[in-house]
């Protein structure tokens, strides 16, 4: 297999799926987005990943992962995270740190304490393995050893950083519990090919739970199966597995809501969770703590809304709003990438001055929203409403469709911007004007009267993520401007009102070719309407000719 020398970043970027998503409310200061994540394989890597899974036999090491996260001290910030390894291991076991937003093992949460042991068939503790630190990790000593238990400790009430900082306020210490993206506290495998991962929680004290989507195992069947097998595996409780699980037991306190709007019988729910790969395994958010839950649904999918605090607004009215804009987005594509969307409304706790109003975040299929306590109905339907409906489209643009390459960010961002509003216009949520006003203000300002208009592309700004305010507004107006023009030209070319709705449609229909690349945009537009549009690109995208903003904007 050819290979490149890798950075700690690249390897991050290469393994690790999903987008993060930072951006400010509509009516802020400021207009800012910022992703960490979703920077995977170029063009290139990608064809040498294809040609290597094509011309490579099957890898010998194959190993199924089960991660049992202890949360008896999660109520202070601890979580105490077993890894169980089984399969063909080679003689050491290379297992990564989780390499949190940046690839910054050093500016992030940091796993400590590690210990190993062997683990018998039938689940009794055999002997300890020697553990060694490595750059990207430890490796663990898995001679002649089928079945290793890997246990390490991860302290999330001391994350470093600055305070403005997102990073320290996604997986974090929230009352009562804390929440944490899997991103920043899963260990991986390196080299290995993993079959199959579980993920189940040890919750002794019972508290409130949100197992995430990917795939809750449902049913009574799977549940008693894995119960079975816990049991068995008694041996290992030392290690922290099998202890006190109950499955359902943490998502019944007081605390629930009894929804009135739920027609739909009730959702299983337990605490075991089946991601489909690593990068579902990275994606997931794991929230604890003095929680609220109202679940709803919008054709088959479960809509949840999930709150530690007490708003100035209702939990149902917040359940509703949430749902409307699911119903919406779902419509336009025709269904949901995944079959549970959790949306969590959380206080901004970033308090300097040069903070934002309202911070959004997306991990799979799971929104995090952080507002000012203070956030009244009003502020939520006018302002935050967006930041919901922008981050929940990246579940279809983003997650679905993934977001791979730099050079595609201006597509993603303005489209996700563009449809956000869009999408609160159709739901019902914003009268078009407001829409209106607020893209054309934006676009004025961010991108019109930018002093990069002219100097700098919409793609190239858009593409470095981590530039200038200035800059990042200038990439991510420009997109959604450009989007908008690239439709009115295209309707025009055409004869057809929003072609650009369908072509979204069939990005979505095509999502398996993998990462969103200029040449798939290309031949999905000639497909959809027949025009070829690399010129227009080259002039107005990955060009400086500035367009004029556009009119059409709802
Ligand atoms: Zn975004």
């Amino acid at each position: 297999m050819l290979k490149k020398p890798q950075t700690a970043l690249d390897q991050y970027k290469n393994k690790r799926g999903g987008t993060i998503d930072q951006e400010l409310t509509w009516a802020g200061r400021l207009w800012y987005f910022k992703h960490w994540r979703g920077i995977r394989l170029t063009a290139l890597t990608a064809i040498l990943a294809v040609a290597y899974v094509v011309l490579q036999p099957e890898p010998v090491e194959t190993v199924n992962l089960t991660y049992d996260i202890d949360l008896t001290d999660a109520d202070r910030g601890t979580l105490t995270i077993t890894m169980i390894a089984e399969g063909n291991l080679p003689d050491y076991l290379d297992l990564e740190f989780p390499t949190g937003i940046f690839g910054d093992t050093g500016n992030g949460v940091r796993p400590h304490d590690p210990s190993g042991r062997a683990l018998g068939a039938d689940g009794e503790m055999g002997v300890p393995l020697a553990v060694e630190e490595t750059d990207f990790g430890w490796r663990l000593a898995t001679q002649q050893v089928s079945r290793a238990g890997f246990i390490y400790r991860i302290d999330l009430d001391r994350v470093p950083g600055s305070e403005q900082d997102i990073r320290r306020h996604i997986s974090t210490p929230v009352a009562g519990g804390l929440r944490a993206a899997g991103f920043e506290i899963f260990l991986e495998p390196r080299g290995m090919e993993v079959r199959d991962i579980t993920v189940s929680m040890h919750n002794p004290t019972g508290m409130p739970v949100l197992v995430p989507w990917p795939a809750l195992v449902k049913g009574k069947d799977l549940i008693a199966e894995r119960r079975r097998q816990l049991a068995t595996n008694s041996g290992e409780a030392s290690l922290g597995l099998g202890q006190g699980f109950k499955p359902g037991v943490g998502l019944e306190p007081a605390t629930r809501i009894k929804n009135p709007m739920d027609t739909a019988a009730s959702v299983p729910s337990n605490l075991l969770y089946h991601p489909r790969d690593m990068a579902d395994l990275n994606n997931s958010l794991i929230i604890c703590g003095n929680i609220r839950s109202l679940e709803s649904r919008a054709r088959d999918t479960v809509i949840q809304y999930a709150t530690d605090q007490t708003w100035l607004f209702a939990d149902e009215a917040a359940l509703e709003l949430i749902r409307r804009i699911a119903r919406t987005e779902m419509g336009f594509f025709g269904n949901s990438p995944t079959d549970q969307i959790t949306v969590l409304l959380s206080a901004n706790e970033v308090t300097s001055d040069d903070g934002f109003d309202v911070y959004g975040v997306h991990t799979g299929s799971s929104v995090l929203v952080m507002l000012d306590p203070e956030t009244t109905w009003g502020m939520l339907e006018e302002q935050a409403a967006s930041v919901i409906a922008h981050e929940m489209f990246h579940s279809w643009l983003g997650e679905a469709i993934p977001q791979s390459d730099p050079q595609m960010l201006w597509f993603t961002e303005g489209a996700t911007t563009w449809y956000a509003s869009r999408m609160l216009v159709s739901a019902g949520i914003w009268p078009p004007e407001h829409a209106r006003g607020l893209l054309g203000a934006r676009l004025e300002r961010d991108y019109a009267n930018n002093s990069l208009l002219g100097k700098m592309s919409v793609a190239a700004a858009a593409a470095e993520v981590m530039a200038d305010a200035e800059q990042v507004r200038f990439g991510y107006a420009g997109g959604v401007n450009a989007c908008i023009a690239l439709d009115e030209m295209l309707a025009r070319a055409t004869g057809t009102v929003r072609p650009m709705d369908e072509i979204m449609r069939k990005l979505y229909e095509d999502r398996a070719r993998g990462g969103l690349t200029r040449e798939m945009l290309l031949e999905t537009i000639l497909e959809v309407t027949g025009v070829e549009c690399g010129v227009w690109l080259d002039t107005h995208v990955y060009g400086k000719t500035a367009l004029p903003p556009s009119n059409q904007l709802i």
